[in-house]
């Protein structure tokens, strides 16, 4: 839904200006998933919408549910029959989290990563990147889901700061408070390291939180993984963090995907340290080591044993370091894992 297409609708339609009250209200208060629900409008004014502006930009072709039903993946069609993945997961009985994409792929081709192996088709509009949490808040009614959707992640398909533009008006359309409400200290955006973006994010939204995707801590094996490495190299990573400390004082995190043999060995924590050790105080920096997703590349994923032992020498130089529960991974929707198989008729 994009709030400045509705009122123009609502204008051309020659409703009043307050109907987008009720819209509004039904669509982020009470999640209803379209103007048919709606029983305050008027019926022809329903169609007449749905024609104009459409409710959501995009519509669901399935959705698959872990054993567990903790996590869930939703292929999602947007308007031109392209196709996207979003995530919803449940980390405590009361709360849910949503992993959304920017991208439908993605151009950065990180080695281990099943968007990786898709090339870019194009970026998502600020509503296409919104819409999958209004998505998923109707879908969590419609299936009678206790708790409350009020974490969001920028870490689907796609480099969020390689649309940049688009990534920040949906930032805006989440947390308005007159629209969806999350509070931006529930939105965390991750990227792989387009260092101007991360200065200019510090800027633009200082209360999001920052993950940069790191996954080695030398130029050699990062560029390996991570091929935007050649362009933005370790040093200048670490200089654009530097800034973006001081401009916001907030806590960033480095995502760390735990290769077998690759990256996982005591000289790469070690690396890590020396490489953190440069960028600021060990408080404001926080490393979540991520057993890495079994996709379809030649990387093998790490031992319980090895992930304990690098977290445990990463921890004993000072920094936080956490290993992730992997939610995602019974409906390959964890990190690394989101990639559209199938193409939409
Ligand atoms: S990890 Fe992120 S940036 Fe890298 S290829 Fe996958 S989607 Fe793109």
């Amino acid at each position: 839904m994009d709030p400045a297409k509705v009122r123009a609708a609502l204008k051309e339609l020659g409703l009043p200006a307050w109907r987008w009250d009720q819209i509004r209200r039904a669509a982020y208060d009470q999640a209803v998933s379209s103007y048919e629900e709606i029983s305050v409008l008027p019926a022809a004014a329903r169609a007449a919408l749905e024609e104009k502006a459409p409710f959501w930009s995009l519509t669901e072709r399935r959705v698959e549910v872990s054993p567990d039903g903790r996590a869930r993946k939703a292929l999602l069609v947007l308007r031109d029959g392209k196709v996207v993945e979003s995530v919803l997961l449940r980390p405590s009985p009361t709360r849910w989290t949503t992993c959304i994409s920017t991208q439908v792929g993605c151009a950065i081709g990180c080695t281990f990563c099943a968007t990786g192996l898709m090339s870019l088709t194009r970026n998502l509009t600020p509503e296409e990147i919104a819409d999958q949490v209004l998505f998923w808040r109707g879908y969590m009614r419609r299936e009678g889901l206790e708790g409350r959707l009020d974490n969001v992640v920028y870490m689907g398909m796609g480099e969020p700061f390689a649309c940049y533009e688009q990534t920040a008006e949906s930032l805006r359309l989440l947390t308005d408070q007159k629209g969806l409400a999350i509070g931006a200290r529930h939105v965390s955006v991750s990227t792989s390291g387009i260092a101007p973006k991360i200065v200019q994010f510090g800027r633009d939204f200082p209360q999001i939180n920052l993950a940069l995707s790191l996954h080695a801590a030398t130029d050699e094996l990062r560029t390996r993984l991570v091929p935007l490495n050649k362009a933005y190299p370790l040093a200048k990573l670490a200089e654009a963090l530097k800034e973006y400390l001081a401009l916001t004082n907030r806590k960033v995190f480095f995502e760390y995907v735990l290769l077998k043999g690759e990256n996982d060995r005591p000289q790469d924590a070690e690396a890590l340290v020396r490489w953190l050790r440069g960028i600021g105080r060990p408080a404001l920096l926080h490393v979540n080591l991520i057993v890495f997703n079994q996709t379809d590349t030649p990387h093998r994923p790490t031992d319980e044993a090895d992930a304990r032992r690098f977290q445990a020498l990463v921890m004993d130089a000072g920094f936080k370091a956490t290993v992730r529960q992997n939610l995602g991974r019974d409906v390959e929707g964890a990190c690394g894992q989101l990639v559209v198989l199938e193409k939409a008729a």
